[in-house]
């Protein structure tokens, strides 16, 4: 770490602070806008920007996806740093090497190995996740370690005396080589390590006898052991041993963090922990939860490229506009006072699709319209078609995975809706603010954390909150939530537009969520568990 001395006035007196400024190595299997399926994209897209603008050193770890052999031109500004070094894992020799953009004052790294070379998303294709995903992602892990120390990047090498940003479970064998390859040589230990947690239901289990091939020492299994109980089991010979790579992080890392405050809390419950509650809860003194930031220059509606017209919050005419060209453009009636929900995401179950799903035949029968965007499990994909095909004048299913869309939906809908099951931060009820758009949302997670509930008598009736709040997860609750919002918007327009400005008036600018991460840090550089 290095000292900024900075100056600062306070009451007429200068005054002296020191900032302390990190090198930071994010390790990630996705940053956008090079490869992204979700939010974890984003997040590792933006947080490294808003890090380095604050002082930092930062280089983002990733794999280098491309499409087949030929160079993809997502990774054209990359270049080849003529790195080559080898990694013994899985019984043999792997040799990957690195190439690298200077962007936005951030140092991308892109890990190549040809399991990186092939058609789909970063985890897999139309046939399901793919085979090898273990290796992958611990190639990645071993290659990040070393990067710090092998890459002279502008010159200079980060060195040991870095902080690595462990995101996930594809991330997570981080920690546990520096402790178990690196410390006992006396390598990177006065380095720190942070996990990231995204989401928890994806944690890399894989089968005990795989732990020999992750290039870790026997005596470091018990980091990774995973037992399921006996119910989980497939046979009764199945002594249910597996590795758990998102635990391995959990117990090695030096702080904890999840995308919200809200989820930090539901990973310690049963219901909210896969799991790994109870070992979470032994670890909550290093525990803790940032929400999220947006990009909000990407996510502008008054200067945003996908947008039919753009508008603000001072002048919020042109956001009906963006809603008749929406509408143009998905053959639906052209009805500017029409109520218009839309819903973008991955379809998962996650998400509560098929509480949509049940609800449908029910809110299809009043005056309004309903735009869906996303791809995921085939049998929601295939339910967004026939829905489609079933309510012609009102329904439009996009399976497919598409930004400027994303954009236009956000911009002209009224409502969005988020009925997901649990969600360790949501980007699009933010995203949705920010437009003038008022989310409806289950109360869980980082929605419960961002989504304030509308309340039309508070303020001596002028009215707080900017959307909607509702539990339990029923179709019941819902509907009740969708139904109260669609009357607002049509019958008191004086609240609705309370709503839309309260709600765009928000600060999730990734700024503010980079001081609350400077905060982790300084703790777990100064106060090491
Ligand atoms: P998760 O990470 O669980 O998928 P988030 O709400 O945190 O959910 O982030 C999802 C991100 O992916 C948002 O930026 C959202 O706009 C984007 N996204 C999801 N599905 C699609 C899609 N079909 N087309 C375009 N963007 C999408």
């Amino acid at each position: 770490t290095d000292e900024i001395k900075e100056t600062g006035e306070t009451e007429g007196e200068e005054e002296t602070q020191t900032k302390v400024s990190y090198n930071i190595v994010f390790v990630t299997a996705e940053a956008a806008p090079y490869s992204k399926t979700g939010g974890l994209g984003d997040v590792c897209g933006s947080l490294p920007i808003a890090l380095a603008a604050r002082g930092h050193r930062v280089m983002v770890v990733s794999p280098r996806y491309l499409n087949g052999t030929v160079a993809d031109e997502r990774y054209a500004g990359a270049l080849d740093l003529d790195c080559c070094i080898k990694i013994y894992c899985f019984d043999g020799v792997q040799e990957v090497s690195f190439f690298h953009e200077y962007r936005k004052g951030v140092d991308w790294v892109f890990v190549d190995h040809p399991a990186y070379h092939r058609p789909g998303n970063p985890y897999g294709d139309s046939y399901g996740a793919f085979g090898d995903n273990q290796f992958r992602f611990t190639l990645l892990c071993h290659a990040a370690c070393e990067a710090p120390i092998v890459l002279p990047l502008g010159g200079l090498t980060y060195g040991e005396n870095c902080l690595f940003l462990v995101n996930d479970w594809h991330a997570s064998l981080v920690p546990v080589l520096l402790a178990a390859k690196y410390h006992p040589f006396g390598v990177y230990k006065d380095a720190r390590s942070v996990l990231i947690i995204h989401n928890i239901a994806h944690q890399g289990v894989e089968a005990a006898v795989t732990y020999k091939n992750l290039g870790l020492p026997p005596q470091w299994y018990k980091a990774l052991e995973w037992v399921f109980p006996t119910w989980a089991r497939t046979h009764a010979l199945d002594t249910g041993e597996a590795v758990n790579m998102l635990k391995g992080a959990i117990v090695t890392a030096d702080r904890i963090l999840t995308v919200s405050k809200g989820y930090s809390w539901e990973i310690t419950t049963f219901e909210g922990g896969y799991g790994l509650n109870e070992l979470l809860s032994s670890r909550k003194f290093v525990l803790s939860g940032i929400t999220n930031g947006i990009d909000i220059t990407e996510w502008d509606p008054s200067t945003d490229e996908h947008l039919a017209s753009h508008y603000s919050v001072s002048d919020l005419s042109g956001k009906v506009q963006c809603k008749i060209a929406l509408q143009k453009e998905l053959g639906l009636p052209i009805l500017p006072n029409c109520p218009m929900i839309g819903f973008i995401g991955r379809l998962d179950y996650q998400k509560g699709i098929d509480l949509i799903a049940s609800a449908i035949p029910e809110l299809m029968e009043d005056d309004i319209q309903f735009v869906m965007l996303g791809s995921g499990e085939p049998r929601f994909e295939g339910w967004m078609r026939v829905a489609e095909s079933t309510y012609k004048e009102k329904f439009r299913g996009w399976v497919g995975f598409n930004v400027p869309i994303s954009h236009k939906i956000t911009a002209g809908c009224d409502i969005l809706l988020m009925p997901s099951r649990f969600e360790p931060c949501g980007l699009n009820q933010l995203y949705a603010m920010r437009y003038g758009t008022v989310p409806v949302v289950h109360a869980t997670g980082g929605l419960r954390d961002t989504v304030e509930n509308f309340n039309p008598y508070a303020n001596e009736g002028s009215g707080e909150g900017t959307g909607w709040t509702f539990s339990p997860l029923t179709k019941e609750s819902m509907l009740v939530a969708l139904r109260f919002a669609i009357k607002t918007y049509r019958e008191h327009k004086t609240s609705w537009a309370g709503l839309m400005k309260r709600g765009m008036a928000k600060d999730f600018t990734w700024e503010n969520a980079a001081m609350q991460y400077e905060e982790v840090f300084k703790w777990a550089f100064t106060d090491p568990p």
